[in-house]
């Protein structure tokens, strides 16, 4: 009895792979009989490193420490504007900034809006030279840049502008909440912040962007028709995928998705529509969808808003902390005085500088999310392999585990290639006639 037992569980062990390579599941659901058969067949991991192999080495190096350099780069901008909010609160330049705003003034809106402007042009010029490397010879020596100096300085300047219109008005209702709201100024003052970023979001595509470059509807119909009809496949309007002329500024292969409450676009650059084939641009343009779909900017504003109110309180408490050891010194004994501003951008700069991996890990997964939902939609898995070979020109495609958790906002291309390819080696059944069903080509 016991032995029948026996030989009845090994040939169910022996004959359960067996029921597991039968051609029957596929067949039954329509798909041709070879599909169980090929997947065993297509080694993932072989084809990943065959796309990352096609790079060549000195590209694969500069790309690197491109990157590389970008670590770098994120720890002294931070470490500059530590050292410029004590230099303003030590030397008493806030102060004195806030005492000339109110000799201008005696109005306490404008004497807020006067100091803020001050800072913004003091903090825009002393980190300057900064910029200047950051955003043009650098980029200019890596060749992602296509801008001469005078273009360049105008989107700066226009930067400045909006950054001092929007911070203006941000400053101005924040004081005006610590003012008026006393003890629990924090919560409103987050929740506060939460409004006013969904409303720059809303007005930014329409307002903002387009300070910066043309946009307009896609035009070529050899582009356009299959990506509007993955579009309406995919429930999105076909009117809101837009070309931009990132070319003006740069050499980058990119797109996004921007916009909420109908204000919402899919904008595609013209150097991912001139550089890359309908494939690849299927591909990101599946991505982008998939950000769409999956409301990723509605979860984007749910996250900050949790950050919102961590950050606020950090600011409360290390406000109230900082201003009881060092106000004496600084002039600016309590927390509605704007002077101590430094004080509250270096306290809100070392939050969001600590938080940088978890920040990062939430938009990589995110992006990691649009990836799987494009190689579902676009079925374009060689497409996006080359596509992710492309935006190596600007991301280490390689990295260690720990360091793409650390630095990357996106995942890197061994990660993206890796997820394609599965998708590859599982849907080789279904794949359009002609596909290439090896590696790279
Ligand atoms: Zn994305």
């Amino acid at each position: 009895m016991f032995l029948w037992k026996l030989s009845m569980v090994v040939f169910a062990l022996l004959l359960a792979p067996m029921l597991c390579a039968d051609p029957q599941p596929a067949a039954a659901v329509g798909l041709p009989a070879s599909a169980a058969q090929a997947a065993p067949a297509f080694d993932v991991k072989a084809a990943t490193d065959a796309y990352l192999a096609t790079v060549p080495l000195d590209k694969k190096a500069r790309s690197d420490a491109y990157f590389e350099g970008g670590y770098w780069l994120q720890l002294w901008d931070f470490l500059i504007g530590v050292v410029i909010a004590i230099f303003m609160l030590q030397s008493r330049l806030s102060v004195r900034m806030r005492d000339w705003a109110a000799r201008i003034s005696s109005w306490w809106g404008i004497r807020i809006l006067i100091y803020f402007v001050q800072f913004l042009l003091f903090t825009t010029v002393v980190q300057f030279p900064m910029a200047i490397y950051e955003g043009y010879i650098r980029e200019h020596k890596y060749g992602l840049a296509t801008q001469t100096f005078g273009p360049w300085m105008r989107d700066q300047l226009v930067g400045l502008g909006v950054g001092a219109v929007l911070g203006g008005v941000a400053v101005v209702g924040l004081y005006w909440i610590v003012g008026r709201l006393g003890k629990n100024w924090w919560i409103w003052g987050a929740a506060a912040g939460v409004v006013f970023q969904a409303i720059v979001i809303l007005i930014a595509p329409v307002y903002i962007a387009p300070l910066f470059n043309t946009f307009h509807k896609l035009q070529d119909p050899k582009i356009k028709d299959p990506i509007l009809s993955m579009a309406r496949a995919n429930g999105i309007p076909a009117t809101d995928v837009y070309e931009v002329d990132a070319s003006k500024q740069s050499t980058r292969v990119s797109a996004y998705v921007s916009g909420f409450l109908g204000s919402e676009r899919i904008v595609l650059n013209d150097n991912l529509l001139n550089r890359c084939s309908p494939e690849e641009i299927q591909s990101v343009m599946g991505h982008e969808m998939g950000h769409y779909v999956l409301h990723h900017i509605y979860k984007d504003l749910l996250f900050d808003t949790v950050l919102f109110f961590i950050g606020f309180a950090f600011l409360n408490w290390g406000m109230h902390w900082g201003l009881a050891r060092w106000g004496e010194r600084w002039g600016a004994r309590e927390i509605t005085d704007v002077a101590a501003l430094p004080l509250a951008v270096l306290l809100l700069s070392i939050f969001f500088f600590v938080l940088t991996p978890i920040t990062n890990s939430w938009t990589r997964t995110q992006e990691y999310e649009a990836d799987i939902f494009g190689l579902n939609a676009a079925r374009q898995p060689d497409g996006e392999a080359l596509v992710d070979l492309k935006l190596g020109d600007y991301r280490k495609l390689d990295p260690t585990p720990m360091e793409e958790i650390l630095f990357y906002d996106h995942p890197s291309g061994r990660t993206r290639i890796t997820a394609a390819m599965r998708w590859k080696a599982e849907n080789m059944a279904v794949l359009p006639p002609g596909t290439n069903l090896g590696g790279p080509r």
